[in-house]
């Protein structure tokens, strides 16, 4: 059965990468998709792990190859996820989380409709403050920047089917992976599955088995 993509968006400083830290690590058959960005690595990111560092050239031409499942320019940056990737993934059955910005996910669930839309929610504008300034790994232009954007950003959260308010860090964590358990059992996220299981029940076969 093919996996579902899983998309997380949230403004930056909403502690979004550490939830999905504990979804990954708790729930089974996820896996995260790597973006590529021309963002400079961030000391501790390590390459091909949190993303693949790629200059504007590789991006450009990757874009033109038609590699990339979305991408979008962020805080002045390019981000994008690898269609190959993703199929891959989703082909070996694995739900595969896409950590992407509010553009990137409008464009996704344009493609897939039925893709696992989540936003994360800072629980106040101080709170994503105080967490983007205690991370400390942006300079005061581009803290500005992302705080900017990020009005922008939670003003879009209607786009989303669920949304997980980030007040307390393992509550979250345990709201956001009760979604994506949830959301496998949809029926109709499981329709050959149980085509399978009527199958078995078909008592026609079943009797012309046994005589
Ligand atoms: P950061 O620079 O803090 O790692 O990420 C900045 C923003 O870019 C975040 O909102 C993050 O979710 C988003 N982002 C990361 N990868 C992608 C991607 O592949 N596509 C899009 N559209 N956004 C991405």
């Amino acid at each position: 059965m093919k996996g579902n993509l899983v998309i997380i968006a949230a403004p930056s400083g909403a502690g979004k990468g550490t939830l999905i830290k504990e979804v990954l690590q708790t729930v089974p058959e996820l896996e995260y998709s790597v973006s590529l960005t021309t963002r400079p690595r961030r000391p501790g990111e390590i390459d091909g792990k949190d993303y693949h560092f790629v200059t504007r050239r590789d991006f450009e031409e990757f874009r033109v190859q038609g590699g990339f499942l979305e991408y979008a320019e962020v805080h002045g940056n390019l981000y994008g996820t690898s269609r190959k990737f993703t199929e891959d993934l989703t082909g070996l059955g694995k739900d595969v989380i896409l950590e992407i910005d509010v553009q990137g996910a409008a464009s996704v669930l344009e493609q897939v409709p039925d893709a696992i839309s989540i936003f994360i929610m800072p629980p106040s504008f101080e709170a994503l403050r105080a967490r983007l300034e205690a991370r400390g790994t942006e300079s005061a232009e581009d803290l500005d920047l992302r705080l900017r954007n990020s009005i922008d950003e939670v003003s879009r959260y209607d786009l989303f089917k669920f949304v997980v308010v980030n007040d307390e860090v393992s509550s979250a964590a345990a709201r956001l992976r009760a979604v994506i358990m949830g959301e496998r059992q949809l029926r109709t996220r499981q329709t050959d599955a149980i085509r399978d299981i009527l199958d078995s029940f078909d008592v026609s076969k079943l009797i012309h088995e046994d005589s």
